[in-house]
C-alpha cells in the first residue's frame, strides 16, 4: 500500500511531533519516511503465513548511516481497524 501525498504529509507530521530528534545511533542524520506501507506476520519457516496478527509497518531510514526503524502503520493513523480491532 503506497500513501497519498496528504496520508504521507500527515503520518511525517505525527512523527516528527513524537520523535524529531536526531538519529539515535549516530546523533547525525535525520529519519527519512518511506510512502509504502509493509506488513509483518507470524514466521512460517518459509511459507506465506495466513494465520495469526498482520502488523503493518512503515520502515524510517536515517539519512547519514541507514539505521532503519518501523513505526506501526495503525498507531500512526494510516491503517484503520475493523469493528473487531482486525487490521481491516
Ligand atoms: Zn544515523
Amino acid at each position: 500500500m503506497y500513501l497519498s501525498d496528504e496520508q504521507w504529509d500527515e503520518m511525517v507530521e505525527r512523527i516528527n511531533r513524537r520523535a524529531g530528534k536526531p538519529c539515535p545511533l549516530c546523533g547525525e542524520g535525520h529519519l527519512a519516511v518511506g510512502r509504502l506501507v509493509f506488513e509483518m506476520r507470524p514466521f512460517a519457516f518459509g511459507s506465506a503465513s495466513l494465520e495469526g496478527p498482520i502488523l503493518p509497518v512503515i520502515p524510517a531510514e536515517c539519512t547519514s548511516c541507514g539505521y532503519t526503524v518501523l513505526f506501526n502503520a495503525v498507531s500512526l493513523g494510516v491503517v484503520p481497524l475493523d469493528e473487531d480491532g482486525e487490521v481491516s
